[in-house]
């Protein structure tokens, strides 16, 4: 590494973690702006996306990777559109409630004392959080969705198997709701393997992640899914799966002007959907998404485990949120050293065997990205590792502690590198530059490269992302940049 002044490097480190915190507020008029798109992220960061199995040899891409970040944002816009919709407010008829409260008020003089009845609206200080179980809920049907879907998909493969017939790779798209409740419940290796296995899904089990066709469904800018239009369809005739479950769950008849349209069968079963069921609903008159929300109420105690591998999700996504490696001016060298820390983590476990070994937040990445792709996964981890390694997201706090510093320890002493490093995107994007220096210098025969200009480029790339990410969030223009 060419880059010695460690005061330097801590200087903009610290600033690297201050663009962090201010990444919301920032606000500058460093640049102009314009309705111009940006390239962030960087469309080269997907090309290397393949259609082709890349089979039980090859590590995760850095591209895989990059789409699984992608995939993540979705996720988490996903929450926040289920959590502040109002119309699945309605939907599930979570209303704030206005008290009244009376109190007396004394008016009057001493000796003649009498008072009113004064009147006080409450505001409903419960309906913050009543809002948030719409989350639950939500997931509660796409866990009911995810076991039609994945019936279906594996139908589907085995008569393309059995006919010998080329299967499109869109066929593995599921609606958003749904990849959810399946990407997590990959990531429970072991328990996805015993419930392919009981529910005769031999198909599905082996699959390679659609990769390319999720990048596909996703838009970068705000991070929206959408199914192309011909699948869609397809999913809805083969299965009766509405490919957006928000706009299903938002047309559900619930206004409340007619005893008709009240006693509408979806609408009455939302409005009880937090509650015990006590017997199943009979009033479905065959209408599937009726039938779907019914099951989805009776067996949500079955279910459950599929709702808790999400609810365990949703604190790397908000991570992963956090560190925004996906429009980071690093993304490329962060991936790539992502990818190769993994292949050493793995080999930790062969080198200590006995050990348990916590990955670090990049690693997990990659690890999460490899466990997508089952099968691979599990020829791969038990080459590599010298057995096969489940990832167990369910360990408490004090076990990952212990195991984060062996593999802390074991890290340093195999490869005599930092296991635990700032990811920030100044330290990353500082790696990056130091790399692409040492082989420039070496190639031009210049051993020492100017520091300053380094560091000064660095400063200015970074200061822009931050703010095409700022003004991503305010919903406004984007700066242009002007450093040429
Ligand atoms: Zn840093």
């Amino acid at each position: 590494m060419a880059l010695a002044s460690p005061s330097n490097l801590l200087t903009l480190h610290a600033a690297g973690k201050k663009v962090t915190k201010d990444l919301a507020y920032a606000k500058s008029n460093r640049y102009k702006y314009g309705l111009r798109a940006t390239t962030i992220p960087d469309s080269s960061l997907f090309k290397g996306l393949s259609k082709e199995d890349p089979g039980p040899k090859a590590l995760p891409t850095l591209t895989e990777c990059a789409v699984h970040l992608e995939m993540l944002e979705a996720f988490q816009a996903l929450r926040q559109e289920v959590i502040h919709s109002a119309a699945l407010d309605k939907a599930f008829n979570i209303l704030p409630e206005e008290k009244t409260v009376y109190r007396k008020k004394w008016t009057g003089t001493r000796r003649q004392r009498t008072y009113v009845i004064e009147s006080r609206k409450i505001k409903d200080t419960t309906f913050a959080t009543r809002r948030n179980s719409k989350w639950t809920y939500f997931l509660q049907i796409g866990a009911e969705r995810f076991h039609q879907w994945i019936q279906i998909v594996n139908n589907c493969l085995k008569d393309h198997h059995e006919n010998n017939a080329d299967v499109s790779r869109y066929l593995l798209l599921p609606p958003l709701d749904v990849l959810m409740i399946w990407h997590a419940y990959l990531l429970n290796c072991d328990d996805f393997k015993t419930y392919c296995t009981t529910q005769k899904l031999d198909y599905v089990q082996n699959i390679v992640f659609p990769w390319a066709e999720i990048h596909a469904a996703i838009n970068p800018d705000n991070w929206s899914y959408t199914l192309p239009l011909e699948h869609a369809d397809w999913l809805r005739n083969v299965g009766n799966i509405d490919d957006n479950l928000i706009d299903a769950l938002s047309n559900t008849p619930h206004t409340i002007q007619t005893k008709t349209i009240t006693k509408h069968p979806a609408w009455r079963l939302l409005c009880e959907f937090d509650k015990t069921p006590k017997k199943a609903w009979a009033e479905n008159d065959g209408n599937p998404f009726i039938e779907t929300l019914s099951k989805a109420r009776s067996t949500k105690k079955q279910n459950a485990p599929l709702v808790a591998n999400v609810e365990r999700q949703v604190i790397f996504v908000d991570k992963m949120h956090g560190h925004r490696w996906i429009r980071s001016p690093a993304a490329h060298g962060t991936l790539r050293r992502a990818v190769d820390r993994y292949d050493k983590f793995l080999h930790l476990f062969r080198l200590y065997p006995n050990n348990f070994l916590v990955p670090t937040l990049d690693v997990d990445l990659v690890w999460h990205t490899h466990q997508c792709s089952a099968e691979n996964y599990r020829q791969f981890v038990t080459e590599r590792a010298g057995k096969f390694i489940n990832h167990d997201d369910k360990i408490g706090r004090g076990t990952l502690d212990n195991g984060f510093t062996s593999a802390e320890e074991w890290y340093r002493l195999a490869y005599g590198e930092q296991y635990q490093v700032c990811l920030c995107w100044t330290c990353e994007a500082i790696l990056s530059a130091v790399e692409k220096l040492d082989d420039d210098a070496l190639a031009s025969g210049e051993a020492t490269a100017s520091l300053s200009d380094l560091s000064q480029r660095v400063e200015r790339e970074v200061h822009y992302y931050r703010e095409v990410e700022t003004a991503r969030r305010l919903r406004k223009a984007l700066p242009i940049w002007n450093h040429g």
